[in-house]
């Protein structure tokens, strides 16, 4: 047995409560933060510095001393120093040789060096066993103990035994360790803390886009043809009546937007015979923020819901209406009930509640907490069963109540369709497709396809 699997073994975990010395480089934020944790854990913890002097801020118990006396002193090493000062450590390499460094590293950039700055400790160091951990984790919160939200510690590295040992003083400090596999991964966990909403990033900027296009569109429409033709100011309708149509419009082009792909991988199997090729990566990249889109679709559908309520105490709602009621006084002439407009009315708002309930049901199953609560069938059959239901009430409210301007010619200012319109494009055109992919002579192969059927397979013998 050779003394590094010596220094490994003497770290293994024991059934007595007493542990082995935990070394970390480096006095700053993280340093103290974890040399705090590790004694709260029952780690006698040796501090390397470049000052040997104590002070109030170094957690109680801990030994402050030089790096290399510090080193020698446990099997262990965190290097909680930034990365421009790893230098030094080729000056240590011998008494480093066969120790485990964690590094906890991590950039202010994403892909900042060319290799990882674990990868980079391993060239600087050969002799030791490098493992990337705990770079996920802020030196705030390992000390305050608020760690819900980030309980997971991303682990990788080549020494199998090496990263065992890490991910055990993960464990004693209460944490989830996450094998990420070799040294390799690190690259990747670097980049993970600068990653600034990532599947966000499509949805609100596609969010942004649509609003603005639909905002000039309908104050083209609504305020500024009144103005032109009929010399009527209506700029008023930019607070409530054009958000009250951009909110519907876009939530339903989103909505429709979470299902299109799905949509289009179906064609896309079908035509190829095999699930065994890689979608192009435009598709991959939109299947993976579905549920960010979702969950901006619901975000407008919530505000139109807001928007409508507060229609009944409109100053200009209240003024048609008496309006209406007072042209009827003088004309001794009271307007019949129309059922047909009746019906129309109630039938799209019930359309819409119930679509919007569903929207609301699907956005709750989409919460991480709900959804490891089912399984894969059940989540499945809520965000695709009742998903396509919330498209067909939520596209039929929008028909019902724009359908019948779609016939008017005087709805077609400046030669322009109602913009309702646009809104339906792409969901009808979805449940087109979905229903045409439902008659079994489609729907049997595609089954058989995402079952692992070939038409033609690659590797026949
Ligand atoms: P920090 O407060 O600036 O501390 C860095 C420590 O490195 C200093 O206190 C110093 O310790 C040592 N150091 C500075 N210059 C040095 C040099 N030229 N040679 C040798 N040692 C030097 O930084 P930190 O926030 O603790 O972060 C340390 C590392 O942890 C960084 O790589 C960071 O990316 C990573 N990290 C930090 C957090 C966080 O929340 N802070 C979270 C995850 C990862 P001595 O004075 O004792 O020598």
């Amino acid at each position: 047995m050779n003394k590094n699997s010596t220094n490994i073994m003497a770290l293994a975990p024991k059934s007595s409560n007493k542990r082995d010395t935990v070394c970390i480089f480096g006095t700053g934020d993280f340093g103290r933060a974890l040399g705090h944790k590790l004694i709260q854990s029952g780690y006698p913890v040796v501090f390397g510095s470049r000052s040997t002097q104590t002070s109030s801020l170094i957690p109680k118990g801990a030994e402050v001393m030089s790096h290399a006396e510090a080193a020698q002193k446990a099997a262990i090493i965190f290097i909680a120093i930034q990365r421009q000062h790893y230098n030094f450590l080729t000056s240590l390499a011998e008494i480093l040789h066969g120790k485990v460094l964690v590094d906890i590293s991590n950039n202010s950039k994403i892909n900042e060096y060319p290799e990882s700055n674990a990868e980079y400790l391993a060239q600087l160091v050969p002799g030791a066993k490098v493992v990337k951990a705990f770079n996920t984790v802020s030196a705030w919160a390992l000390q305050s103990g608020t760690l819900d939200a980030s309980r997971q510690v991303f682990v990788c590295g080549d020494d199998m035994a090496a990263k065992q040992l890490v991910m055990d003083i993960v464990r004693i400090l209460g944490l989830t360790p996450l094998d990420q596999g070799s040294l390799l991964a690190a690259r990747e966990i670097e980049n993970y803390p600068l990653q600034l909403f990532p599947m966000w990033k499509f949805p609100i900027l596609l969010s942004l886009g649509l609003t603005t296009f639909f905002f000039f569109y309908c104050l083209a429409l609504d305020v500024i043809y009144p103005y032109v033709y009929q010399k009527k100011d209506f700029s008023f309708f930019i607070a409530i009546t054009i958000p009250n149509k951009i909110c519907p419009i876009l939530a339903l082009i989103l909505l429709g937007l979470v299902y299109l792909p799905g949509v289009l991988a179906a064609i896309i199997q079908l035509y190829r015979g095999t699930k065994y090729r890689r979608f192009p990566d435009w598709l991959d990249k939109w299947m993976l923020c579905r549920k960010q889109l979702g969950l901006v679709a619901l975000a407008f559908a919530s505000v139109h819901v807001l928007y409508t309520l507060v229609i009944p105490i409109r100053s200009y709602v209240r003024w048609r209406t008496s309006d209406r009621i007072i042209s009827q006084i003088q004309n001794n002439r009271t307007e019949p009930l129309n059922t047909t407009n009746a019906w129309l009315s109630d039938s799209y708002l019930a359309l819409g509640i119930l679509g919007f309930f569903l929207f609301v049901l699907l956005g709750i199953t989409s919460l991480p907490s709900v959804s490891n609560n089912v399984n894969w069938r059940e989540f499945r059959f809520v965000q695709s069963k009742l998903g396509y239901l919330t498209l067909i009430l939520c596209t039929a409210h929008t028909l019902v109540y724009g359908g019948k301007w779609f016939l008017v010619p005087s709805s077609y200012k400046w030669y322009l369709p109602p913009v309702y319109m646009f809104s339906l494009i792409i969901p009808c055109s979805v449940l087109v497709v979905k229903f045409v992919l439902i008659f079994p002579c489609l729907d049997k192969p595609l089954t058989r396809i995402r079952q692992g059927w070939e038409r033609n397979p690659q590797y026949s013998e």
